[in-house]
Protein backbone atom coordinates (compact mmCIF):
# COMPACT_ATOMS: atom_id res chain seq x y z
CA UNK A 1 0.00 0.00 0.00
CA UNK A 2 2.10 3.05 -1.18
CA UNK A 3 1.52 7.20 -1.66
CA UNK A 4 0.87 5.30 -5.36
CA UNK A 5 -2.51 3.26 -4.47
CA UNK A 6 -3.84 6.31 -2.53
CA UNK A 7 -2.81 9.03 -5.43
CA UNK A 8 -4.74 6.70 -7.53
CA UNK A 9 -7.94 7.01 -5.21
CA UNK A 10 -7.85 10.00 -4.78
CA UNK A 11 -7.65 10.87 -8.71
CA UNK A 12 -10.58 8.09 -8.58
CA UNK A 13 -12.80 9.63 -6.18
CA UNK A 14 -11.92 13.14 -7.59
CA UNK A 15 -13.31 11.80 -11.03
CA UNK A 16 -16.37 10.80 -8.83
CA UNK A 17 -17.23 13.83 -7.50
CA UNK A 18 -16.79 15.44 -11.14
CA UNK A 19 -19.11 13.15 -12.87
CA UNK A 20 -22.22 14.12 -9.46
CA UNK A 21 -21.54 17.84 -10.18
CA UNK A 22 -22.26 17.63 -13.80
CA UNK A 23 -24.83 15.66 -13.75
CA UNK A 24 -26.01 18.12 -11.07
CA UNK A 25 -25.67 21.17 -13.52
CA UNK A 26 -27.64 19.38 -16.23
CA UNK A 27 -30.35 19.28 -13.98
CA UNK A 28 -30.39 22.39 -12.51
CA UNK A 29 -30.17 23.40 -16.17
CA UNK A 30 -33.37 21.61 -16.94
CA UNK A 31 -35.12 22.48 -14.04
CA UNK A 32 -34.09 26.72 -14.45
CA UNK A 33 -34.97 26.69 -18.36
CA UNK A 34 -38.51 24.77 -17.67
CA UNK A 35 -39.48 27.23 -14.31
CA UNK A 36 -38.40 30.15 -16.41
CA UNK A 37 -40.35 29.04 -19.48
CA UNK A 38 -44.01 28.48 -17.48
CA UNK A 39 -43.66 31.48 -14.64
CA UNK A 40 -42.45 34.48 -13.69
CA UNK A 41 -40.67 33.59 -10.19
CA UNK A 42 -40.35 34.35 -6.60
CA UNK A 43 -37.76 33.36 -4.89
CA UNK A 44 -35.70 33.85 -1.62
CA UNK A 45 -32.78 35.57 -1.17
CA UNK A 46 -31.43 33.12 1.62
CA UNK A 47 -27.76 34.21 3.28
CA UNK A 48 -26.53 31.45 1.69
CA UNK A 49 -23.19 32.07 3.09
CA UNK A 50 -23.97 33.04 6.32
CA UNK A 51 -26.18 29.38 6.23
CA UNK A 52 -23.11 27.68 4.69
CA UNK A 53 -20.74 28.59 7.64
CA UNK A 54 -23.24 26.57 9.99
CA UNK A 55 -21.74 23.34 10.12
CA UNK A 56 -25.70 20.99 10.31
CA UNK A 57 -26.73 22.96 6.96
CA UNK A 58 -23.77 23.11 5.07
CA UNK A 59 -24.03 19.94 3.25
CA UNK A 60 -27.60 19.96 2.27
CA UNK A 61 -27.52 23.64 0.88
CA UNK A 62 -24.38 23.22 -0.92
CA UNK A 63 -25.53 20.23 -2.55
CA UNK A 64 -28.74 21.85 -3.74
CA UNK A 65 -26.51 24.14 -5.23
CA UNK A 66 -28.76 26.95 -4.55
CA UNK A 67 -26.00 29.85 -5.68
CA UNK A 68 -25.86 28.09 -9.46
CA UNK A 69 -29.68 27.51 -8.80
CA UNK A 70 -30.36 31.09 -8.53
CA UNK A 71 -27.91 31.90 -11.33
CA UNK A 72 -29.04 30.32 -13.81
CA UNK A 73 -32.69 31.47 -13.09
CA UNK A 74 -31.94 35.16 -13.64
CA UNK A 75 -30.04 34.27 -16.88
CA UNK A 76 -32.60 32.43 -18.65
CA UNK A 77 -35.42 34.95 -16.97
CA UNK A 78 -33.27 37.92 -18.56
CA UNK A 79 -33.52 35.51 -21.99
CA UNK A 80 -37.09 35.08 -21.71
CA UNK A 81 -38.39 38.28 -21.04
CA UNK A 82 -39.41 36.75 -17.44
CA UNK A 83 -39.56 38.62 -13.94
CA UNK A 84 -37.31 37.55 -10.88
CA UNK A 85 -38.81 38.87 -8.37
CA UNK A 86 -36.04 38.37 -5.33
CA UNK A 87 -37.65 38.27 -1.44
CA UNK A 88 -35.92 39.59 1.22
CA UNK A 89 -34.08 37.00 3.48
CA UNK A 90 -35.64 38.73 6.81
CA UNK A 91 -39.42 38.42 5.69
CA UNK A 92 -40.40 35.98 8.16
CA UNK A 93 -41.78 33.43 5.67
CA UNK A 94 -41.11 30.34 8.10
CA UNK A 95 -43.02 32.16 10.70
CA UNK A 96 -46.17 33.63 9.53
CA UNK A 97 -49.56 32.08 9.10
CA UNK A 98 -50.34 31.35 5.15
CA UNK A 99 -53.73 31.13 6.51
CA UNK A 100 -54.22 33.79 9.24
CA UNK A 101 -51.28 35.98 8.71
CA UNK A 102 -50.55 35.11 12.16
CA UNK A 103 -46.59 35.96 13.08
CA UNK A 104 -45.41 32.75 15.16
CA UNK A 105 -43.04 33.54 17.84
CA UNK A 106 -39.97 31.35 17.13
CA UNK A 107 -39.66 28.48 14.61
CA UNK A 108 -36.11 26.82 15.32
CA UNK A 109 -34.71 24.66 11.69
CA UNK A 110 -35.51 21.29 13.58
CA UNK A 111 -39.71 22.30 13.26
CA UNK A 112 -41.15 20.84 10.13
CA UNK A 113 -44.32 21.23 10.54
CA UNK A 114 -46.41 23.54 12.66
CA UNK A 115 -50.03 24.11 14.05
CA UNK A 116 -51.02 27.68 14.07
CA UNK A 117 -53.24 29.07 16.55
CA UNK A 118 -55.86 29.84 14.13
CA UNK A 119 -55.67 26.07 13.97
CA UNK A 120 -54.15 26.05 10.30
CA UNK A 121 -51.90 22.61 10.40
CA UNK A 122 -48.60 23.69 8.45
CA UNK A 123 -45.76 21.68 6.27
CA UNK A 124 -42.65 24.39 7.58
CA UNK A 125 -41.77 24.61 3.74
CA UNK A 126 -45.00 24.64 1.94
CA UNK A 127 -46.10 27.20 4.36
CA UNK A 128 -42.95 29.57 3.45
CA UNK A 129 -43.53 28.77 -0.47
CA UNK A 130 -46.52 30.06 -0.07
CA UNK A 131 -46.03 33.35 1.73
CA UNK A 132 -43.14 33.77 -0.21
CA UNK A 133 -44.98 33.91 -3.67
CA UNK A 134 -48.16 36.19 -1.48
CA UNK A 135 -45.34 38.79 -1.34
CA UNK A 136 -44.37 38.10 -4.74
CA UNK A 137 -47.84 38.20 -6.26
CA UNK A 138 -47.93 42.04 -4.02
CA UNK A 139 -45.07 43.26 -5.99
CA UNK A 140 -46.42 42.27 -9.49
CA UNK A 141 -49.71 43.74 -8.81
CA UNK A 142 -48.96 46.63 -6.47
CA UNK A 143 -45.54 47.29 -7.94
CA UNK A 144 -42.26 47.43 -5.90
CA UNK A 145 -41.90 49.08 -2.33
CA UNK A 146 -44.42 46.53 -0.36
CA UNK A 147 -42.42 46.08 2.64
CA UNK A 148 -43.79 43.34 4.24
CA UNK A 149 -41.82 43.54 7.76
CA UNK A 150 -38.69 44.64 9.11
CA UNK A 151 -36.67 46.45 6.75
CA UNK A 152 -33.09 46.29 7.36
CA UNK A 153 -32.36 49.93 7.07
CA UNK A 154 -32.20 51.71 3.62
CA UNK A 155 -32.91 48.41 2.12
CA UNK A 156 -36.13 47.47 0.29
CA UNK A 157 -37.75 43.85 1.62
CA UNK A 158 -39.14 43.21 -1.60
CA UNK A 159 -37.52 43.59 -4.86
CA UNK A 160 -38.14 43.28 -8.87
CA UNK A 161 -34.80 42.99 -10.52
CA UNK A 162 -34.67 44.30 -14.08
CA UNK A 163 -34.08 41.67 -15.99
CA UNK A 164 -32.10 42.59 -19.07
CA UNK A 165 -32.90 41.68 -22.82
CA UNK A 166 -31.16 39.69 -25.14
CA UNK A 167 -31.51 42.23 -27.63
CA UNK A 168 -29.10 44.64 -25.30
CA UNK A 169 -26.50 42.01 -26.19
CA UNK A 170 -27.67 41.87 -30.11
CA UNK A 171 -29.05 45.21 -30.44
CA UNK A 172 -32.50 44.47 -32.45
CA UNK A 173 -32.10 45.71 -36.20
CA UNK A 174 -34.25 49.19 -36.66
ZN1 LIG B 1 -53.09 31.02 11.55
Amino acid sequence: MGSGNRAKARVKVARVQARIADRRTDFLHKVTTRLVRENSLVIEDLAVSNMVGNHHLARAISDAGWRQFRRFLEHKASWHGRDVIVIDRWFPSSKLCSACGALAAAMPLHVRAWICGCGAAHDRDVNAARKILAAGLAVTVCGAGVRPQRNPPGGQSVTKQKTLRRGRRNPPRS
